[in-house]
């Protein structure tokens, strides 16, 4: 199992893809807010690890 993990998500402000780096031992769940790299803007994240610890954003919204 890899230590971290990769999510694409689609940033709610720029419209950008990017990708996030999640913690797949943290937690089967995780919400956390983190910067988009692109235009600076804070986005309130909801991550999922599936069984093969892959990391998918289930949500990425403002958090302003
Ligand atoms: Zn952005």
């Amino acid at each position: 199992m890899p230590l971290d993990a990769d999510a694409s998500y689609t940033c709610p402000y720029c419209g950008e893809t990017n990708y996030v780096g999640v913690d797949p031992l943290a937690a089967r769940r995780q919400s956390f807010i983190e910067d988009c790299p692109v235009c600076c803007s804070p986005i309130a994240f909801t991550v999922r690890i599936d069984g093969d610890g892959d990391a998918l954003v289930e949500q990425a919204e403002r958090a302003d």
